[in-house]
């Protein structure tokens, strides 16, 4: 027996198994050491702020438009009566589909003839696909079409604001709001998507009844159900009767009852950061239910479906179904902050919260990299501060965020390492201040 001893070749040999040990652990675990490290080195108050930068950007819309009744972005072209089969319903047809196709998304009709109550009528339901392969589908849908009634002796002509213009061009200023992420998040995990649904012929051409209603969704449905793409819908949201003062919402399908707590909670969430347009009593309530209300989403479950979220306003608003349902009633405030929580539950259906990185802006010591890594998202990209209330409560910053509108690129706004962004009352000047790091206030 001899006992081996070490040559040089040996060494070699142990150090180049070592190195690829270390290298191997180094890469298993680093990532989650940082995320460790990361976590410890926040204090309570940042993690506020993370969240507050989260909900501000994912509840922004980019798209106002000046010109559009409540600054909704298309309303106007919408609010046009649109009954099954005239012009005015082709053209909101187009419409719909050429916005959802500007977001690169692919678009079909499903377009059917169905003897009515008023004689033979075509139909067609408007289908845009984010990711036409996913293997999951969120299907969030709304009715485009208006209900027939005659013009007024002076002429005015029933336009369904509320029911349902307002909810379909919500759904597109979402989609133009989250798309950007939506993709991202696509390239990522290519197995989920969103389905927008605009339906025809929702509303009665007479008197609501099996028959004569809901014609788009009944036709859907049942080419769904055949096709076996139930299997494929992850969730089907329904919006409806939008826009008035003052909604309530409440779950009617136990399968999905823990969506309408969630939404309660982000109302909470949104409201506690003073983002709101407008003070208004909770749209959501943490529990209770509603039955009994027919609507798109009954084909569905009568095949079988129940993963329905039908964001309805319960009770009906006063205007439904008179000349009053017109853009003069719309309560615009309201609007805009159910968008802000439909569009901020959406994103979190998506996590789409994580692929915005604020988190990494608060840990350089330098704070360089702030604006260079919230730059890949658009122009929402800063936390917005009301200077008047942060100079009259500063104990209360921390519920102070408010988004001003933005139109200048931010980089030409911030220096580098300006993670928030204050803008006086008076609209300049322009300040920038980093509160987490406290640094110095920049005049711009
Ligand atoms: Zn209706």
């Amino acid at each position: 027996m001899r006992h081996k001893r070490f040559n040089s070749f040996d060494f070699i040999i142990m150090i180049t198994i070592t190195g690829v040990i270390c290298t191997v652990l180094f890469i298993t675990t680093s990532g989650s050491e940082e995320v460790l490290h990361r976590k410890k080195r926040l204090t309570p108050q940042q993690k506020r702020d993370i969240r507050g930068a989260e909900i501000a950007g994912l509840t922004y819309n980019n798209y106002l438009s000046e010109e559009d009744t409540c600054r909704l972005k298309g309303l106007d072209q919408i609010l046009v009566p649109r009954v099954p089969g005239t012009l005015g319903n082709r053209a909101v047809r187009d419409y719909l589909a050429g916005r959802l196709r500007d977001l690169q998304w692919s678009v079909e009709f499903d377009t059917f003839t169905q003897n009515t109550i008023i004689g033979q009528k075509e139909f067609s339901n408007v289908i845009g696909y984010s990711n036409p392969t996913a293997e999951k589908h969120v299907v969030i849908t709304a009715h485009y079409d208006s209900k027939i009634y005659p013009p007024t002796p002076e002429g005015k002509e029933f336009v369904g604001a509320i029911d349902s213009a307002v909810p379909c061009a919500m759904i597109l200023s979402m989609m133009d709001n989250l798309n950007k992420l939506l993709m991202k998040k696509q390239l990522k995990d290519p197995s989920r998507g969103i389905i927008v649904v605009f339906f025809d012929g929702e509303e009665a051409f007479k008197d609501w009844t099996s028959t004569d209603s809901i014609y788009g969704s009944r036709h859907l449905a049942q080419k769904w159900k055949s096709e076996g793409f139930f299997e494929k819908m992850e969730l089907f949201v329904l919006l409806d009767l939008l826009g008035a003062k003052g909604p309530s919402f409440a779950s009617s399908f136990s399968a999905t009852e823990h969506h309408f707590k969630r939404m309660w909670q982000l109302e909470t969430e949104i409201k506690n950061l003073d983002l709101f347009e407008a003070k208004d009593k909770m749209y959501f309530k943490e529990k209770g239910s509603i039955w009994g209300i027919e609507d798109d989403h009954k084909p569905f479950e009568a095949r079988g479906y129940e993963h329905i979220v039908h964001l309805i306003a319960a009770p009906f608003p006063p205007q439904w179904h008179k000349m009053t349902d017109d853009a003069e009633h719309l309560d615009c405030p309201t609007i805009h902050n159910l968008m802000k929580i439909f569009q901020l539950w959406i994103a979190e259906l998506f996590d789409l919260h994580k692929l915005i990185n604020i988190e990494n802006t608060l840990d350089r010591k330098s704070g360089s990299s702030s604006i260079s890594n919230l730059s890949n998202w658009s122009t929402v990209m800063c936390i917005f501060l009301d200077v008047n209330s942060v100079s009259t409560k500063p104990g209360k910053k921390s519920n102070l965020y408010k988004i001003i509108s933005l139109t200048t690129p931010i980089q030409t706004l911030c220096l580098t390492e300006v993670l928030v962004v204050v803008k006086t009352p008076q609209t300049l000047p322009l300040l920038c201040i980093s509160r987490i790091r406290r640094l110095p206030v920049r005049r711009f």
